[in-house]
């Protein structure tokens, strides 16, 4: 893969009119609204949103507190389900994004810095790689915790408060395993390739290696095709449509010729988008066939397995443990029951379902470091819920979710541990380790 890519975003058209006229204003998804939640604005709603987006729409100017309103939704869908009248928030937000940073003219420093992030570290490997070796020294000389405990004590300003939220290196990092293949434990049932993802082969190596341990002990043979890289959902949340697409298709021509029965993600939020390859990719008549087929062949980890039949040979886990919907699974595909069946399935689980548990943690791509007092506030809500169900283990299935809801435990918890469910199925195919 190229080091990075420089694909400038002429995407200059707002949400589209038959997806604005679906909005009735009933107001029922209001209560669904994290950041309605917690401010009780009607511009900070959905209903609120998408009547901006059609003054907008109808000619009215991007001013700075469209960007703002715009900018301070999570982008999690809640409102999506809720949604009587089928109002494809999701797909309107990103719209709005896109026109909005089409038309945005940012200062020197602020387009260095989006350059850097979007497409040269999140696009390479080596600048990845570069940046898990920094990360990880940082930790090893107590930086990292130093000015964690700066921002807990709310000392030192925003740097210290975004470093509760900043992943650890782990290495080895997962990159050294991309383009090789996994048998299958016992008879092999089926042939799945997975996507590492991008930050993750850095920060979540050992959930990447307990993710294909545990499609292993499934039957599975897992490929770990070269020349795969990020999925493009960073881009796309942030109004970077030609970017994310420009991904898309490396990530097509990488795993085209694989003839997989499966590809599977551990990431509910890149899950989302490659979903929808389809749907970015509908313009583009080389690509869309192709598109729509890799979408059609994407699992999440926990709907792959839940939909085969899974080894039950496990030790117990005795643990209680509580499950956060990740928005991007709950609201985005719909996956609700397959990752509680799976919990459900681990002897000595004790599964207690949290109130509220798909409303959104605050986590949201980035949102948490650009937006970080609305994800702070809503992060303070989880907890309280995190905290009343009396569970030791909050599993999640994304983890970016899992970062935040870390950091959430340092911060107001109760000292729970906070795992994926491919984790907790790893530890019990592991002899309960
Ligand atoms: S987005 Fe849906 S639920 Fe919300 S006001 Fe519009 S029609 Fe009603
Ligand atoms: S996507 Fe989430 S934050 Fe944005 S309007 Fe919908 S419910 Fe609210």
């Amino acid at each position: 893969m190229a080091d990075s890519i420089a694909v400038s975003d002429t995407i200059r058209a707002g949400p589209k009119q038959f997806d604005l006229d679906r909005c009735v204003h009933c107001g029922l998804c209001l209560n669904a609204c994290p950041t309605y939640r917690a401010l009780g604005l009607e511009m900070d709603s959905p209903r609120g949103r998408v009547y901006q987006m059609v003054q907008v729409s109808n000619g009215a100017p991007i001013t700075p507190s469209y960007e703002e309103h715009i900018g301070l939704c999570l982008a999690c869908r809640g409102c999506e389900s809720a949604c009587p009248s089928g109002v494809p928030y999701g797909r309107m937000v990103e719209d709005a994004r896109c026109q909005i940073e089409a038309q945005t003219k940012r200062g020197r420093v602020a387009t260095w810095v989006r350059d850097l992030i979007f497409r040269k570290l999140l696009v390479s490997r080596r600048a990845l790689t570069a940046a898990g070796a920094a990360l990880y020294l940082s930790e090893k000389i107590g930086l990292k915790g130093f000015m964690r405990l700066l921002g807990f004590c709310h000392l030192g300003g925003s740097l210290c408060e975004i470093a509760q939220l900043a992943p650890s290196a782990e290495p080895p990092f997962f990159f050294s395993q991309i383009g090789r293949t996994f048998p299958a434990e016992g008879e092999r049932r089926h042939r799945v390739a997975f996507l590492a993802g991008c930050i993750a082969n850095v920060s979540f190596a050992r959930l990447n290696e307990a993710t294909v341990r545990v499609l292993q002990k499934n039957g599975c043979e897992v490929a770990i095709p070269a020349g795969q890289g990020c999925c493009g959902a960073l881009h796309l949340h942030s109004g970077l449509r030609d970017d994310a697409r420009e991904l898309a298709r490396r990530n097509i021509d990488a795993l085209e010729k694989g003839g997989y029965d499966a590809i599977v993600t551990n990431a509910a939020g890149c899950g989302s988008t490659l979903k929808e390859y389809g749907e970015l990719l509908a313009d583009d008549p080389q690509y869309s066939a192709k598109a729509h087929a890799f979408a059609s062949q994407m699992r999440d980890v926990t709907e792959f397995l839940a939909g085969i039949e899974l080894n039950r040979e496990m030790t117990p886990v005795n643990a209680v443990v509580t499950y956060q919907d990740s928005c991007h699974l709950a609201h985005g595909q719909r996956v609700r029951t397959a990752p509680r069946s799976l919990l459900r399935a681990i002897p000595g689980v004790e599964f207690r379902e949290m109130r509220g548990a798909d409303i959104c943690c605050g986590s949201a791509g980035i949102y948490n470091v650009v937006q970080n007092e609305m994800s702070m506030q809503v992060l303070a809500s989880k907890m309280k819920q995190v905290n009343t169900t009396g569970a030791s283990i909050v599993a999640t299935a994304n983890p970016g979710c899992m970062l935040q809801i870390e950091a959430g435990v340092r911060m107001h918890g109760k000292g729970q541990k906070v795992m994926h469910v491919v984790e907790l199925l790893d530890r019990a195919y592991s002899g309960g380790r």
